[in-house]
């Protein structure tokens, strides 16, 4: 991609209205703008970001045996109703006629669509487990939209239901979906905790969050200093205990001390029962050949919320430090003087397509414009890599190599090899 083409309203200074790092760089770095409140345009350079978060996510999900399946945003009133959730989700749920006077509402969830679908055309415990999964748009019309993309109204979620004949199936694919959570998170490479949780307007039985550790959650989660255990502070407020009290307990699992941390709530796993499958007579066929009432889990991971987040664990004054998973490009060719020097444009352009040849996803900085500029903006996007092409290519056919953690060194440019090394790990 040519820099010079590419739609990238980067700002010197983040608008009055963004309160966290994540929101203002991303303003800044012309990622994202918004159009209402808690609704915002994706930008082609924030859009690299969520799309490659999604393709972690898709990826992981589709290796865990998930099926993925694309259900309407547009819900009808009735659906809503045989769950009683029509009434009880209160105004979260925007609520919308079409031209009849018919009522439907904006999807903030999808139990309900998904689990019509399963009992109209399932119909044996032999074609279960299923799980089924979905990247898609949600609206909840949120009380305190705030945050820029992390608690928007609009967003991307990727949820998914499960459907199986007991609990100990449920127990499994429970587990599985844990496990490829854990797998998403270590994937883009982030911080973070597993916490018991309370279960709010999904319901069910039990459920757990990921939380990802930074200063600005809006989550308080009591975790041990060294074992695994966490609970969100909500869940203990709710079974009556004062908060205040906790740090420097010891853990409840005899492990540890507990510290008092903040946690971005970026995935929740629920384990429904029946919940929703007896309220809606979704039923199969068991081994005896009578009606079963299915259990269910459903399983939610915020894909544009995990952008914010990783970025709330990863900047400096300089910007956005991307982990190399999810940042939107993995290398910047900085050319100094493409636009009037034909050796330094052709070695650049050269490059570009060698290293794009290659499978990386390249940048070339083809504006005018000398190098302060330039690797202010790269810092402030947050490439991993960049490849200076300038004066001393002129001079003795040098470039410089320089990470986005401060690491530099000048090489000779026909060594590629020598490129690759100098990048491997950075
Ligand atoms: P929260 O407690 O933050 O309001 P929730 O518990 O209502 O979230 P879930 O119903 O568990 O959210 O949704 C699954 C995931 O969707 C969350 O873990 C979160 O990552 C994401 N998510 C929920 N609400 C929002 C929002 N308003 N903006 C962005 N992402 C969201
Ligand atoms: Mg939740």
């Amino acid at each position: 991609m040519l820099l010079s083409k590419l739609l990238l309203p980067t700002l010197k200074d983040a608008p009055q209205e963004a309160e966290v790092i994540s929101h203002k760089l991303m303003l800044r770095s012309g990622m994202i703008r918004k159009v209402a409140s808690g609704i915002y345009t994706w930008l082609p350079l924030g859009l690299k970001v969520l799309k490659k978060v999604e393709n972690i996510v898709r990826e992981e999900m589709n290796a865990s045996g998930a099926q993925e399946v694309f259900m309407p945003m547009v819900q009808p009133k009735e659906l809503w109703e045989e769950t009683s959730r029509w009434e009880k989700m209160g105004p979260e749920l925007l609520r919308i006629k079409d031209r009849h006077e018919r009522d439907f509402c904006l999807g903030p969830t999808h139990e309900e669509v998904i689990t019509d679908i399963i009992r109209n055309n399932v119909k044996s415990y032999k074609e279960l487990p299923l799980n089924i999964y979905q990247i898609q748009t949600k609206f909840r019309d949120e009380v305190r939209p705030r945050y820029g993309i992390m608690r928007g109204r609009e967003f991307l979620m990727k949820d998914s239901y499960s459907f199986n004949i007991d609990e100990d199936s449920l127990q499994e694919t429970y587990l599985n979906m844990r496990d490829t959570y854990k797998r998403v998170l270590e994937r883009i490479g982030l911080e973070y905790k597993i916490s018991a949780a309370d279960s709010g307007a999904i319901g069910g039985d039990s459920s757990e969050e990921f939380h990802v550790l930074a200063e600005n959650g809006e989550d308080t989660i009591a975790v041990s200093d060294s074992s695994e255990f966490a609970i969100n502070t909500e869940l203990l407020l709710k079974e009556g205990e004062d908060i205040n009290s906790l740090e420097g307990k010891p853990s409840p699992d005899g492990n540890g001390t507990i510290q008092v941390k903040k946690g971005i709530e970026v995935g929740h796993i629920f384990k429904l029962g029946k919940l929703y499958a007896e309220s809606m007579k979704a039923n199969v066929l068991n081994a005896e050949g009578k009606a079963s009432t299915l259990y269910m889990g459903c399983y939610g991971i915020g894909v544009s919320r995990l952008v914010a987040a990783a970025i709330e664990q990863n900047f400096d004054e300089s910007g956005i430090t991307w982990p190399h998973s999810i940042a939107p490009f993995d290398i910047n060719i900085i050319s100094i003087g493409f636009e009037k020097d034909q050796e330094i444009s052709a070695a650049s352009v050269k490059l570009y397509d060698e290293l794009t040849n290659m499978g990386y996803d390249v940048l070339l900085d083809d504006r005018k414009g000398g190098y302060g500029a330039k690797m202010k903006d790269s810092e402030l996007i947050g490439i991993p890599l960049n490849i200076v092409i300038g004066k001393k290519f002129l001079e003795n056919k040098e470039i410089e190599l320089k990470s986005r953690n401060g690491q530099s060194s000048s090489n000779p440019i026909t060594d590629i090899k020598t490129i690759l090394e100098f990048f491997k790990d950075k």
